[in-house]
């Protein structure tokens, strides 16, 4: 990072931005990128991007990332509101769900539908993995009414690995994606927003509109690019800590996990059938020297990573151990 070629990202002349760019796009099957500083940036770019207005809706499955985690963002930079439906496969839209969402309004029978923003792997459901062949099946739904189709894949990489594929499958398959490089590759910061080369120069003109045009950001994208080539290499190891992590936990804490749930590289533990209480676990665990967050619905998470290694692992499990040996954590608060 120190020794980065850099110049002015904001006039497109920092080699190492540009570098980043033309590798991420050759990676993941599209013609261009632009490398923005989040994630949350990169998708709000590719909604306003794809939606014709305010008042406009997106199509996506309810506890996404962009209509959860991000809802107030669209809301205030584009207006947009979304159309959330009820993930059936894992958390995964289908494609019979998104040709029921692409449907006309009930009462005006107007068409106010932009765009189906997919998520993969699905954060919001533990990690889950979405193949390529189900995106393309949701993609000739939405192609066939017209609407275009975003890709948030912030753990794109994690997606592929689990599920065997090059993730230029996914990427040829929509019209924009957008990857993490801050994820589970292990680089510092940064996202990357894939898509046509006729889309980046509006795609550039909303990154200055949101207040994401940087200016020596070479340090950064000559971290991503070690990310984006390392990275995606490593991550069936992430995977194979995980669900070493789950089957413990749920060995130790019955009823809180299917082993089997665990798909890439979190782990969701339902601490209530235990008669424990999240924010108490998480304290504990905190104590031990584990991080983990709730997820809002008695369930504690848990992601393995570049930096959790075998004993990081054995770490959490005593932990649990520990944790499920003292019973009910109502009472040990
Ligand atoms: C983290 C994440 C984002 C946003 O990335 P930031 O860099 O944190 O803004 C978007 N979607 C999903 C699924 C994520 O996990």
């Amino acid at each position: 990072m120190a020794d980065a070629d850099v110049g002015d990202a904001w006039y497109g002349d920092d080699p190492s931005v540009n570098r980043l760019q033309e590798r991420a796009a050759e990676i993941v099957g599209t013609e261009a990128a632009i490398y923005v500083p989040t994630g949350t940036m990169a998708n709000q770019i590719a909604l306003r991007l794809h939606a014709r207005g305010a008042g406009h809706l997106v199509v996506c499955e309810r506890r996404a990332h962009v209509a959860t985690t991000e809802v107030a963002s669209s809301a205030v930079l584009s207006g947009i509101s979304y159309r959330g439906l009820a993930g059936v496969d894992r958390g995964h839209l289908t494609a019979e769900a998104v040709a029921r969402g692409l449907e006309p309004d009930a009462y005006f029978d107007v068409e106010v539908v932009d765009l189906v923003a997919v998520e993969n792997t699905a954060g919001y459901a533990g990690g889950s993995c979405m193949r390529a062949e189900a995106l393309a099946a949701i993609c000739r739904v939405a192609r066939s009414s017209g609407i275009p189709v975003h890709l948030d894949g912030a753990r794109l990489f994690n997606a592929a690995t689990t599920t065997d594929a090059d993730p230029a499958e996914f990427g040829r398959a929509v019209d924009t994606l957008m990857f993490c490089t801050s994820k589970g590759l292990g680089g510092p910061i940064g996202s990357l927003l894939c898509g046509p080369a006729a889309m980046m120069p509006e795609a550039r003109q909303l990154q200055i509109l949101f207040g994401g045009a940087w200016r020596q950001a070479g340090s950064m994208a000559a971290a991503g690019l070690v990310a984006l080539e390392n990275g995606p290499k490593r991550l069936h190891e992430d995977h194979e800590r995980a669900k070493r992590l789950g089957a413990g936990v749920a060995e130790m804490v019955p009823g809180s996990l299917d082993p089997a749930g665990v798909e890439s590289n979190m782990v969701f533990v339902d601490v209530r059938p235990a008669g424990l209480d999240p924010a108490t676990v998480i304290d504990r665990l905190h104590d031990a020297g584990v991080g983990a967050t709730p997820t809002g619905d008695g369930h504690v998470r848990m992601v393995t990573h570049v930096d959790v290694d075998d004993d990081g692992v054995d770490v959490a499990l005593e932990a649990w151990r520990e944790i499920a040996a003292s019973g009910s954590g109502r009472s040990q608060a």
